[in-house]
């Protein structure tokens, strides 16, 4: 199986670019349980592969993909509908109701008795959503230039293109130079 690529700069980001294209994926790594706990690992949430994982499953495909139609608009400049907004907002309330604070010392951070669950993953993505709209900074974000993925622009100039100079970068590149030097096939998608 292929690496989780962590490459938003925020949660809620990184849970929208967990399926590699939109309308259909040809990775997903929320199609499967086994997928999702790789994907939870890698974020360093760890979720046990238990029978409820294959229920919230399907809860965590809807709140991604309104994660993505909340962000992929305010990447350039539109905004979003309060329909995906209230999803975003529902999945934290539930989490916000469910949790606790507990004392991190120098702040308080919210907990739940039941960590390991792909549902408390979700109230984390959320939390995460929410923090990125409250706070910002939305002037950040950004969409790959080829393909659907998002990311939160950390660098110094402000003008970041794609997902990964690795993948889409080096892609569009060597796309670029095909058109302008002669043929060259259609390139495969990340
Ligand atoms: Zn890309």
């Amino acid at each position: 199986m292929t690496e989780v690529e962590l490459v938003g700069n925020a949660l809620c980001l990184d849970f929208a670019n967990s399926t590699n294209w939109r309308p259909v994926a040809q990775r997903d790594w929320l199609a499967s349980p086994a997928g999702a706990v790789t994907w939870a690992r890698a974020v360093g949430h760890p979720v046990d592969d238990d029978p409820s994982l294959r229920f919230t499953l399907p809860v965590a495909r809807d709140l991604r993909e309104a994660v993505f139609r909340v962000f992929q608009p305010l990447a350039h400049g539109e905004r979003p509908s309060p329909d995906d907004l209230d999803i975003v907002h529902a999945a934290y309330a539930e989490g916000v109701a469910r949790g606790r604070f507990v004392d991190d010392g120098a702040t308080f951070r919210l907990s739940w008795t039941d960590p390991q669950t792909l549902r408390v993953l979700l109230w984390d993505v959320a939390a995460s959503a929410v923090g990125l709209l409250t706070q910002g900074p939305l002037h950040r974000l950004g969409e790959c230039a080829s393909c659907p993925w998002l990311f939160l622009d950390t660098s110094k100039n402000g003008r970041r293109r794609w997902c990964s100079m690795a993948t889409c970068g080096s892609r569009d590149k060597a796309r670029r130079y095909h058109a302008a030097h002669g043929p060259g096939g259609e390139a495969e998608r990340p």
